[in-house]
C-alpha cells in the first residue's frame, strides 16, 4: 500500500478509532513542525480522541500566535513518558529522523502504539512503523491540508492559519523552489478559508527580537566569501548568541540571508552549541545537493537545506566539511 490516498485514508481509519494520540516533531521545531501540529491536532478534534502535542523544544515566539489555546506541551519525562508509551498512534510530523527526536527517541521507541512519521523530507527512517510521505509536497502543512480533505470535514480558520504558517516557512514566502502551482493553489485555498496574509506576515515577521538583528548584523559583518563568491559561509560563536540574546535557532533564519550574494550557490552556517558541538545548515541553489554531503555526516533535510549537528568545535567542523563544500561548487559550474 504506497498510494498517498490510501496511506491517508489508512491513517484516517487510525485516527478514528484510538483513544489517545501524540503528536511530536523535530527538535527546534519551525513553522511547517508547529504548523502542521496545530492543524492536525484540529482534525482529529473531530473524532473524539484526546490529542496531546508534546515537543521536545519549545517553538519560536513568533509562531505563539498559531497555538491561542496553549496545546502545546514541553516534554517532561515524569508527566509524558506515560502518555507516549501508551498512546495508540505517535506521530511525528516533518521529520523521521530519529536522532531529531532528542531524549523523546526511547519512549517513543518503546511505545505500545503505532508510530508514524508524517513528513515531506525524501528517504524516511525505517524506525517508524507507518510511513506518510509525500516528498512532493511543499510543506507537511500541505499534507495536512489533503489528509484533512481525504476526510470530508471542513478545515477551521485556526488550521488554515497554522498551514498557511507552514507553506510560507518552507517555501521561504514563496522564493523556494516547491514553489509550484500546487503550493500557491494551496495558499488561495487557505486565503479563501478566511486567512488574511498581511495579518499573518505582521505577526510573524514583524516581532523580532533586537538579539536576532544584532546577531544577523554581526554575523553578515564577518561574512567568508570564498570559491569566487560561490560559496558563503557564517560562523557564530556561543559568545555571540548569549551576549546578542538571539536564540539559537535564529541561525537558520539568518544562513538564508548568505545566498542573497550574486553568484553564491552554496551557503553553510557554523553554530558553535558546545565546546564539543556545532550545528551546521547549508542551504544551495538549483541542483546543487547539500541534502546528500548532510546525509553522510548523520544530518539530513532537503536538496537546497539541510543540516547536521557534529560532536567536535567549530575548527574541527570547518576544517571537515569547507574542503567538500568547496568541491561541492566546483562540481557544476552552471548550476
Ligand atoms: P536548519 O539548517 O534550518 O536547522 O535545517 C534545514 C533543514 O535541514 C530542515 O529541513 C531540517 O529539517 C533539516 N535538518 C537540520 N538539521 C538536521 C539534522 O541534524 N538531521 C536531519 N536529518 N535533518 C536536519
Ligand atoms: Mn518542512
Amino acid at each position: 500500500m504506497d498510494r498517498l490516498e490510501d496511506l491517508y485514508r489508512d491513517l484516517l481509519e487510525h485516527l478514528k478509532t484510538a483513544d489517545l494520540v501524540v503528536l511530536t516533531t523535530h527538535l527546534s521545531p519551525d513553522g511547517d513542525g508547529i504548523g502542521s501540529q496545530i492543524a492536525l491536532a484540529k482534525l482529529i478534534d473531530n473524532f473524539d480522541v484526546e490529542v496531546r502535542i508534546i515537543n521536545h523544544d519549545p517553538a519560536p515566539p513568533e509562531l505563539d500566535f498559531i497555538d491561542p489555546t496553549g496545546r502545546i506541551e514541553i516534554y517532561c519525562p515524569e508527566r509524558h513518558d506515560e502518555k507516549i508509551l501508551t498512546a495508540n498512534l505517535v506521530i511525528c510530523v516533518d521529520n523521521s529522523a530519529p536522532q531529531r527526536l532528542g531524549e523523546m527517541r526511547g519512549p517513543i521507541e518503546r511505545s505500545a502504539g503505532i508510530t508514524v512519521t508524517f513528513d515531506h523530507h525524501p528517504q524516511p527512517d525505517p524506525f517508524w512503523r507507518k510511513r506518510v510521505v509525500d516528498e512532493t509536497a511543499s510543506c507537511t502543512g500541505e499534507m495536512v491540508y489533503r489528509l484533512q480533505e481525504e476526510s470530508g470535514f471542513p478545515m477551521c480558520l485556526e488550521a488554515a492559519r497554522a498551514i498557511y504558517v507552514a507553506l510560507v516557512g518552507d517555501t521561504g514566502r514563496f522564493r523556494f523552489g516547491n514553489t509550484n502551482a500546487r503550493a500557491l493553489k494551496l495558499a488561495v485555498d487557505l486565503v479563501e478559508i478566511g486567512v488574511q496574509p498581511a495579518a499573518v506576515h505582521t505577526l510573524l515577521d514583524e516581532r523580532k527580537s533586537l538579539g536576532y538583528l544584532r546577531l544577523l548584523g554581526e554575523s553578515l559583518k564577518e561574512l567568508e566569501v570564498l570559491c569566487r563568491g560561490r560559496l558563503v559561509v557564517l560562523n557564530v560563536t556561543a559568545e555571540q548568541i548569549e551576549r546578542t540574546g538571539a536564540r539559537p535557532g535564529d541561525t537558520s533564519e539568518i544562513i538564508n540571508e548568505a545566498l542573497r550574494l550574486e553568484g553564491s550557490c552554496v551557503a553553510a552556517l557554523f553554530r558553535q552549541s558546545g565546546s564539543a558541538e556545532t550545528k551546521i545548515s547549508l542551504r544551495s541553489k538549483r541542483s546543487l545537493d547539500v541534502n546528500a554531503l548532510a546525509r553522510r555526516f548523520g544530518g539530513g533535510g532537503h536538496r537546497n537545506a539541510s543540516g547536521m549537528v557534529l560532536d567536535c568545535g567549530m575548527e574541527e567542523a570547518r576544517r571537515s566539511l569547507l574542503p567538500l563544500l568547496e568541491e561541492l561548487v566546483s562540481e557544476s559550474n552552471s548550476s
